[in-house]
């Protein structure tokens, strides 16, 4: 009877994990490989119930077991792999798992001893765990969690290659009918249930990591252009300004705004204007690296902070953002018209602070309006006529294409 309940504790805690898993992927709006981990976790709970409620002699018990523990770790390793931005070859799992399903059945035929299933089946697990061992060490960046799963499939990889055969050592024979009594069973129920644990473990904290992190970022995101808003903009800024100040390093600062967009609201509706400011922010997306960083910081105005970029480099960069958004066609809006965007650069002086950098690339962007708009202005280039007052922008029309005006 003890043993009885007893078996059941690691099949009930698979299926806790399993349960936790699908509710924090429900919950977090979290990505299909947590739904994996669950499901992963809900096929192994079934080969644990398998084992406990088929009878142990049944020749059947045995293959369903496997079936399912196999779809188990097969699902497991995936949505490890997967989180990790890789691809498990499943062509190879399967081909590791019908080889072992032959040799088991040869085995199966030869002896009614269960040693020698037992490596062969482990040895096929083992041999799984260390494709998706493998399938992990090709991913590109690991931090301290994606080292930390690594570690869990490498260790599974190992006790399931080393184990049996260990254990058999001391229990050199297992005749099929006392299997259940044998050292070898007692033991698995225990190395089983810690290495759920321990897999469950840190996979949750892995997740939770996620969540949290997903959270962040979305806090931090602008939703209509996926850009960062403008609180998040700043605080990047107070970050790199002085390690680019520290390092020795230019950081250049655009400004852009898009010319006469209450037009664009009043004219084709506030939807139409919406999709021109998310088409503004993919064509900056697009041009950046991936060390700039581009926020939203206005209603239509964007910001850019081009990393380790002395003055006309970000001049340059404005200007080929500047000509290719003058040439986007915008769903909603005639197809003869273009918009336009006027922008102003600076580039960051020594011990200057964000504040300072801002107003003087702003500075830029009001005398690009004045001078007429669709044009970059220079912060660290000294203009003849001097600084514009607000009074001499002069309005001008959005831009009609050539072709059809
Ligand atoms: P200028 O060339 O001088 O920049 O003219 P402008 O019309 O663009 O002037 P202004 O910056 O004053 O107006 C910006 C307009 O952008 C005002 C507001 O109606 C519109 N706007 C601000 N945020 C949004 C938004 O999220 N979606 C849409 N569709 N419009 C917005
Ligand atoms: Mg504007
Ligand atoms: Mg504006």
């Amino acid at each position: 009877m003890q043993t009885q309940i007893l078996g059941l504790v690691t099949p009930l805690m698979a299926l806790f994990f399993a349960a936790m898993f699908v509710v924090i992927w429900r919950v977090g709006r979290m990505k299909r490989h947590v739904l994996g981990f669950g499901l992963a976790f809900a096929l192994s709970a079934t080969g644990f119930l398998v084992t406990h409620f088929l009878p142990a002699d049944a020749f059947y018990t045995f293959h369903i077991t496997q079936v399912f523990y196999s779809l188990g770790s097969i699902t497991m390793l995936a949505s490890v792999c997967e989180r990790a931005g890789q691809r498990l070859h499943l062509g190879s799992v399967a081909f590791v798992y019908a080889v072992t399903a032959l040799v088991l059945a040869l085995a199966i035929s030869l002896t009614s001893d269960v040693g020698p299933r037992l490596i062969l089946v482990n040895m096929g697990y083992g041999v799984m765990f260390a494709m998706g061992a493998t399938t992990l060490l090709t991913a590109g960046r690991r931090d301290a969690i994606d080292t930390l799963i690594l570690a869990v499939v490498v260790f599974q990889a190992a006790d399931f290659m080393i184990r049996p055969s260990l254990t058999l050592l001391f229990e050199t024979t297992i005749p099929a009918a006392v299997y259940r009594d044998s050292i070898y069973y007692s033991l698995i129920g225990l190395v089983l249930g810690i290495k759920g644990v321990v897999t469950a473990m840190v996979l949750i904290g892995a997740t939770i990591a996620e969540w949290t992190k997903n959270l962040r970022e979305s806090s931090e995101k602008d939703v209509l252009t996926g850009l960062l808003n403008r609180a998040a903009f700043e605080q990047e800024m107070h970050g790199l300004l002085p390690r680019a100040q520290t390092e020795g390093r230019p950081l250049t600062l655009v400004v852009a705004d898009i010319d006469h967009f209450k037009q664009v609201n009043d004219i084709w509706g506030h939807q139409s204007g919406d999709r021109a400011i998310a088409s503004f922010g993919e064509l900056i997306q697009q041009t950046i690296r991936g060390c700039d960083i581009a926020g939203r910081i206005g209603g239509e105005e964007f910001c850019i902070a081009v990393w380790n970029c002395p003055n006309e480099p970000g001049e340059r960069l404005a200007q080929r953002i500047r000509e290719a958004f003058a040439n986007l066609q915008h769903a909603g809006l005639n197809d003869d018209i273009r918009l336009t965007a006027s922008f102003g650069v600076a580039t960051a002086r020594a011990g200057e602070t964000y504040e300072r950098l801002f107003a003087r690339a702003d500075a830029a962007l009001y005398q690009a309006k004045s001078s007429g708009r669709d044009c970059v202005q220079n912060a660290e280039r000294e203009r003849a006529d001097g600084p514009v007052l607000a009074a001499d922008r002069a309005p001008t029309q959005m831009t009609r294409t050539a072709a059809n005006s």
